[in-house]
């Protein structure tokens, strides 16, 4: 057989937010993609028109843009084998719905609901299938005269895929090796609607996965239990030459192993199943997203790639480019991934380390503006690197540092009973004095001159440092003391020492 070129495509419905499951697929279509020189497809299938969602489609590019994740080709992207929305696709599903038709490999049933739930009380674990389908009202039991009448007359119907039973269909999976299903267990699929004359998910989905040229599908193990009934659509349609490859992802599972993650246990434990903070249109709820939540984009792909997949090492910090040269859909596990959110959050520590300042510096501009301060930008990126090394998100920098930027107009209490002391007051004032005839207000120029003062009274180190420390800071945290009193300036570093003294006499 001829190599094909590697075509993946990432699919979603726009049924809501984009689970955080969803985002490992595209990644690792993605990753798979770069890796082979070839095409990532995004394509919209949107034909439950019950469960469309506004603005899902939206969310969904933005979170792409967000992550990095480029596609080559579909929604929003173009290329040469669009409409890449399947609502724009009619057309060309009712002419492959009509093939099936013709070659007997479908029929037409106009069974109504009501019909359908009698069947299912007259006989124990009812499918519609080989064994009942004879019994029921469609163009296998009816002549041709009656099924044209009643579709003249507007009977509603819906076209079924006629599985031949007892056949061992094989699907061979890039991670599950082969998987084995007897089709007498398939029920004759629904693969089109008269009602609003759209097909159903399995029908698009074959069609289009044949007609824009995909050569392997990589979607979550959810979707393993159709992938008899794909098979067995590309055979029905004589597609099986061009037949993808199919790789089904492990699920993602809870923190603790039991289950399918949830977006339950999300709220339960507090970390997002978004990329995106979502507003559900119709009840208004809002959902936290990792962009939200102070996750850079590298550090939530980094993460994501390593569930469900490893480099074969214990290597753990790697770059989207570098995932695309390690990345091997052979090493993909089989048994679910634990979603171990606490290594997103060592993630997002690392990927903070590693990032220039600067970017961080930009990302904290909005945080400071949110509380108020408007600083300038050289003195937010000392800010940064100084204080970057002790969060695991950017807007917990303002908890670390404001005070860089905010004079304390409060002392913590505790630390105010344990540091300090009755002669607090005179030393600081003491200090002061010292501060204010420093020429050099470098941290070293401070350093060596204030060490001198305190060895020559014979004063406690510990104790003057951690009440010069309440002055400026309001409480015990903080780096180095000299850097504080070094960017704060002489002038401030008076002023919080007078205004503390005054305060807390
Ligand atoms: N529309 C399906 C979804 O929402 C696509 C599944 C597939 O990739 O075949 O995930």
């Amino acid at each position: 057989m001829l190599e094909r070129k590697v075509r993946v495509r990432f699919a979603p419905s726009p049924t809501g937010a984009l689970h955080i499951g969803g985002v490992r697929t595209a990644l690792y279509n993605y990753l798979f993609a770069r890796q082979h020189g070839g095409d990532l497809i995004f394509r919209i299938e949107d034909t439950d028109s019950n469960r469309f969602v506004p603005g899902a489609e939206e969310y969904i590019l933005e979170s792409f843009a967000w992550l990095g994740i480029k596609f080559d080709e579909g929604v929003g992207f173009g290329g040469d084998f669009g409409p890449y929305r399947q609502s724009e696709r009619r057309e060309i599903y009712k002419k492959h719905v009509d093939d099936l038709l013709q070659k007997g490999k479908a029929y037409i049933a106009f069974d109504t609901p009501e019909e359908l739930e009698a069947k299912r009380v007259e006989i124990a674990n009812f499918q519609y299938d080989a064994s009942t389908r004879l019994g029921m009202r469609n163009s296998l039991t009816l002549s041709a005269d009656e099924v044209k009448s009643l579709i003249d007359e507007g009977t509603k119907y819906v076209v079924r895929f006629k599985i031949e039973p007892n056949e061992d269909i094989h699907i061979c999976d890039l991670i599950r090796g082969d998987v084995m299903i007897n089709s007498s267990v398939l029920d004759d699929k629904v693969l089109y609607k008269s009602a609003d004359e759209l097909p159903t998910y399995h029908l698009a989905n074959v069609v289009d996965d044949h007609l824009m040229q995909v050569s392997h599908v990589i979607r979550g193990e959810e979707w393993l239990p159709s992938a008899p009934l794909h098979v067995l659509l590309y055979r029905a349609f004589g597609w099986e030459e061009t037949m993808p490859a199919f790789a089904h992802l492990p699920l993602l599972l809870k923190p603790e192993g039991n289950g399918k993650l949830s977006k339950r246990d999300g709220d339960r434990l507090g970390f997002p199943v978004f990329p995106l903070q979502w507003k559900d249109p119709k009840s208004g709820e809002i959902s936290s997203g990792y962009r939200e939540s102070g996750y850079l984009p590298e550090a939530v792909i980094n993460f994501l790639a390593l569930l469900g997949w490893n480099p074969g090492n214990d290597q753990e910090l790697m770059s989207l480019d570098e995932l695309v040269h390690l990345f091997d859909l052979s090493r993909c596990n089989k048994s679910g991934a634990k979603f171990d959110y606490k290594k997103a959050i060592w993630f997002n520590h690392q990927y903070i380390q590693q990032k220039d300042d600067n970017d961080i510096a930009t990302l904290f501009l909005p945080v400071l503006k949110n509380h108020g301060v408007e600083a300038p930008f050289d003195r937010v990126l000392t800010v940064v690197n100084m204080m970057k090394q002790r969060v695991n998100f950017v807007p917990e920098l303002w908890d670390a540092c404001s005070f860089f930027f905010v004079a304390p107009t409060e002392y913590d209490e505790k630390t105010v009973k344990k540091r300090w002391k009755e002669d607090s007051p005179k030393c600081m004032a003491e200090l002061a004095d010292v501060l204010a005839d420093i020429d050099d207000f470098s941290i070293e120029g401070q350093e060596k001159i204030v060490m001198n003062w305190i060895e020559e009274k014979g004063y406690h180190t510990g104790n003057i440092m951690n009440a010069f420390r309440l002055t400026l800071v309001g409480e015990g945290k903080g780096p180095h003391m000299f850097d504080i009193s070094w960017f704060l300036g002489k002038e401030e570093t008076l002023l919080r020492i007078k205004r503390a003294i005054e305060i807390l006499k």
